[in-house]
């Protein structure tokens, strides 16, 4: 042989010799449980033909190396692995190809090693563990005769820079052929592909770092080799094949040129560079070579277009169609798969004694498997709420078959429990309702839904109308707390015993405990979330266990109460003139505030939803959904990624409808007037249409007792005292994305689809939060005009680096609700932006934001927190209110007990 050419020689059967003619060896990845879902759930559930059929349909798509792993903790890793080698070692068409035993497990790699019977590869090895072991390892892959992957990691950790790449490589060649006397063909480097296109800058050079690091290994390392996990770089575009294909293929394109020539691919699933659509290829382009900085966000943009259309290998797995109906229901299920559930149902009615069998029968057991995956935190509220659809629209259908039935028999069928829910009078918000409601509904509950606004009596009317077992309340905004009070007392008058659930974001245990449990002698319960309502749903209907539930709930409550009472002055409030006198300090001898460019109000009858996609904080949107975790990270996590991938999916599916079909319009109206603070008080010179100004805005003061360099703050502190001499601005905005939102929600609910209805309202709830971003930005740059040179990206607008802040009312530094009255009358906000106010000051459509604009550099968002009876009355009088009126204002602000 001549020494001078020295080609790697592996092989299966037949002999795999590397030689630079064959430019790139493919090394299929799909008989890999940690890349390969499919494949994982194959050997999980024992189905080793058919996870050897998967290696058969590698080769036969071209893979050269077939790359075998079954890392995985419910796997007995070593057992799987000799057990599939062993199969595919008497296939040929499979045995034919090289076997490259994958796995972090040393014992594994060993037992798979045994049991080839040509050259194979071993991946990997690597210096993590430092150099003995490595060395050690790399004796036992040479005695066994096998070639091995050698990764770039050392005891620091896995190499990410070109420069940490190139040098653990040649660290570990110079160990290897020096030391070892390891052959320096059979080194394959694997320098570590990591996902570009995450949203972290730190991400954005990770492919041009591989690359770049290939181009040095080859050139400096002898005859050696290298590869990687191809299909990581494009990780985060999770879902959408033909992007993820495309950048594979630019990947490739590039890394084999620098020299790379061996990865492990899908093969059979890769397209072909010179044949991408020239848009697509260049947007990749520029994020794999990283060329420009919003390289990322463009090709975000442009991955719409292709979201949906499956890549080659992503053909729908149909084989579940084949199985008998109740298997098919409980797939259908399982998957939130409606697409046949119409016809299955009916096949199983068919078959049923009664249409009502088909229900308690395997719809039931369907979603007892869905119950049981949700409990065990398998499946997450996504897809919950599109399994109930299956059943919804199954329901439907038997529903004109069951009456029939009913005339006949007078059979209902059984239920867990019926439970009234509502968003109380005053409120609006009802996604986490209609969440619990889904989620209570596939457990078999019968679930009356009044809706939002509803007044105490008719809650209370209906629960004893329809005989209910448990009342659920809801409410966001802060006064829906006091009318869950309310509801509670009303209860305990009319004489109810049934059990009251509380829910909603701005209740908690403690305040049930102290402001609601002790007006009704029954059950008060409550409930954190929507994956917590079954259970305790279950647990106050059982007889068995209600009473241990009940007990424990009230000792709980007992002590939070105990604890409160016990809570002591620590916490003392200093009197409002202290927390006058301490003031923040807006320094107004030396800081002249910006003058707007443009005064006065003005309107955006039609915003472009459009321009609204770029700033959109998708973070709530999952949390909406109760998925825990930051975007984009979260579509990575290990435990929610794959259902917030499919979640993002549809969102990013409807919003595109939602801008191409004009589903929804968005308005918003914005005012920017002179102004100076009087004390608490800011006096605006501007009107309401109609009226002679000035109008005064009133805020609150902390009374928190701190030392002195550290203020009290009212958000009147932000804008100059008159007495200071200095003219000052204040702005103000309401807006909206919810506008034509109901025609499209009825829609959906008349096909019996919450998961989309839901998906709806909270999109809507991120335009509109999106409009309120976009609109301020376009406020601090072109029409105050303080900060025209701002250019924050996203996350920066997320993390609020701009200068000024823009708060709520109803928010913690402005925590009165009734002051959106004034400020919609500022705005004309019902003519000018289609908004109106509803009793309890919950604005409609539901989607939108209102508040006001600070633009002191120093302007900050504090929590007003507790405030003494003396505020309280101040501030009446300041508003020319009764002291009650102010109390209930404030009742989740109270220092003291009003009663
Ligand atoms: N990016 C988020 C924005 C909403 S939360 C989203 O898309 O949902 C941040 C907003 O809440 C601020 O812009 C402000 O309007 C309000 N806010 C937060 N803390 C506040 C406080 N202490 N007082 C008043 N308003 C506050």
């Amino acid at each position: 042989m001549n020494t001078a050419v020295r080609h790697t020689r592996l092989s299966g059967l037949e002999p795999l010799v590397i030689t630079p003619e064959l430019l790139f060896v493919n090394v299929g990845e799909r008989t890999n449980v940690t890349g390969s879902a499919k494949f994982k759930k194959l050997i999980k559930e024992d189905r080793f033909d058919e996870a050897v059929e998967v290696a058969r349909q590698q080769v036969a798509n071209g893979a050269q190396i077939l790359d075998v792993n079954m890392d995985e903790g419910m796997i007995d890793s070593e057992k799987a692995m000799v057990r599939f080698l062993t199969l595919i070692a008497s296939e040929p068409d499979i045995a034919r190809i090289p076997v490259m035993v994958d796995s972090s497990k040393w014992s594994v790699i060993e037992a798979g090693l045994k049991c080839l019977q040509g050259k194979g590869v071993v991946n990997s090895i690597s210096m993590k563990e430092g150099e003995d072991a490595f060395i050690e390892q790399a004796r036992t892959v040479l005695r066994y005769g096998a070639a091995a992957v050698v990764m770039a990691f050392d005891e620091q950790g896995q190499a990410d820079t070109c420069k940490r790449k190139v040098e653990i490589c040649t660290r570990a060649y110079r160990i290897l052929v020096d030391e070892v006397g390891f052959p320096p063909e059979d080194i394959i480097f694997d320098p570590n592909i990591f996902a570009i296109a995450t949203g972290m800058e730190e991400h954005n050079n990770y492919a041009v770092d591989f690359i770049e690091a290939a181009r040095i290994i080859r050139k400096t390392l002898p005859h050696c080799h290298i590869s990687g996990g191809v299909s990581n770089v494009s990780f985060s575009f999770r879902g959408n094949e033909v992007v993820r294909q495309a950048i594979h293929s630019v990947f490739l394109y590039h890394a084999i040129k620098a020299g790379m020539d061996m990865g492990i691919v899908n093969a059979g699933a890769m397209s072909i560079y010179d044949e991408l659509d020239p848009e697509l290829r260049e947007y990749v382009e520029d994020v794999v070579l990283n060329r420009r900085p919003d390289a990322t966000e463009r090709l975000l943009t442009l991955a719409e277009r292709y979201k949906g259309s499956k890549g080659k290998s992503q053909a729908e797995d149909l084989s579940w169609r084949e199985k008998d109906v109740r298997a098919r229901l409980s797939h259908a299920l399982v998957h939130g798969i409606d697409q046949y559930v119409v016809e299955d149902t009916e096949e199983a009615r068919q078959q049923a004694t009664r249409p009502l069998d088909v229900i308690e029968g395997p719809l039931m057991d369907g979603m007892n498997v869905v119950g049981d995956l949700f409990g065990a935190g398998k499946m997450f509220l996504p897809q919950v709420v599109k399994s109930a659809r299956v059943m919804k629209k199954a329901v439907a259908y038997l529903l004109p078959f069951i009456e029939a039935e009913k005339e006949k028999t007078g059979d209902t069928g059984k239920s867990n429990g019926k439970i009234v829910m509502a968003t109380v009078k005053g409120d609006v918000h009802d996604i986490g309702k209609n969440i619990v409601g889904v989620v209570l509904a596939c457990n078999n509950f019968d679930v009356v839904d009044l809706g939002v606004m509803v007044p105490a009596q008719k809650i209370l009317d209906t629960a004893v109308a329809e005989n209910a077992d448990i009342i659920g309340v809801s409410g966001l905004i802060t006064p829906s707390l006091e009318e869950m009070g309310n509801v509670a007392r009303e209860m305990q008058r009319q004489g109810l015993t049934i059990p009251l659930l509380i829910g909603g974001a701005t209740t908690s245990r403690a305040h049930t405990a102290l402001k609601i449990d002790p007006f009704y002698k029954s059950p008060t319960v409550w409930v954190k979330d929507a994956s917590r309502a079954v259970g305790v749903a279950q647990s106050l209907i059982s007889s068995e266990l209600r009473d241990a539930f009940v007990a424990a709930n009230d000792a709980d409550y007992a002590e939070i109460r105990e604890r409160h009472r016990n809570r002591g002055d620590a916490k003392r409030l200093v009197s409002l003139d202290k927390a006058r006198a301490q003031r923040f300090d807006g320094g107004w001898d030396d800081y002249a505030p910006p003058e707007p460019k443009k005064t006065g109000i003005t309107v955006f009858d039609d915003y472009p939803l459009q321009d609204l996609l770029e700033v959109i904080d998708w973070t709530p949107f999952f949390q909406a959904w109760e998925l825990a975790g930051k975007f984009p990270a979260i579509l990575e996590d290990e435990v929610v990624g794959q259902s917030a991938s499919e979640l993002y999916r549809d969102a990013r599916a409807m919003l595109d409808k939602i801008i191409a079909e004009k589903w929804l319009t968005a308005k918003a109206v914005f005012g920017l007037w002179p102004a100076n603070s009087t004390g608490d008080d800011v006096v605006v010179d501007a009107a309401p249409a109609g009226e002679t100004g000035p109008t005064t805005l009133h805020f609150l003061r902390q009374q928190v007792d701190k030392p002195v360099e550290r203020p009290d703050f009212c958000l009147a502190d932000f804008i100059a005292p008159k007495d200071s001499g200095r003219q000052d601005w204040i702005g103000a905005f309401a807006v909206t994305a919810g506008i034509g939102i109901e025609p499209h929600l009825e829609r959906f609910r008349a096909d019996h689809d919450d998961y989309n209805a839901i998906l709806l309202k909270a999109l809507a709830d991120r335009l509109a939060e999106a409009l309120a971003e976009h609109l301020h930005r376009r406020v601090r740059k072109e029409f105050w005009g303080f900060d025209p040179d701002e250019s924050l990206d996203n996350a920066e607008l997320i993390a609020e680096k701009y200068r000024g802040i823009r708060p709520a009312p109803g928010y913690p530094a402005c925590p009165e609700h009734s002051e959106k009255r004034t400020l919609f009358a500022l705005l004309d906000a019902g003519n000018n932006a289609g908004m109106t106010l509803t009793d309890g000051f919950a604005m409609l459509p539901t989607a939108a934001v209102s508040g006001y604009y600070f633009s002191h550099p120093k302007s900050q968002y504090f929590v007003v927190g507790r405030v003494s009876k003396e505020q309280v009355a101040d501030y009446a009088k300041r508003k020319g209110a009764s002291l009650q009126q102010a109390e209930r204002w404030l009742a989740s602000n109270l220092d003291y007990d009003p009663e």
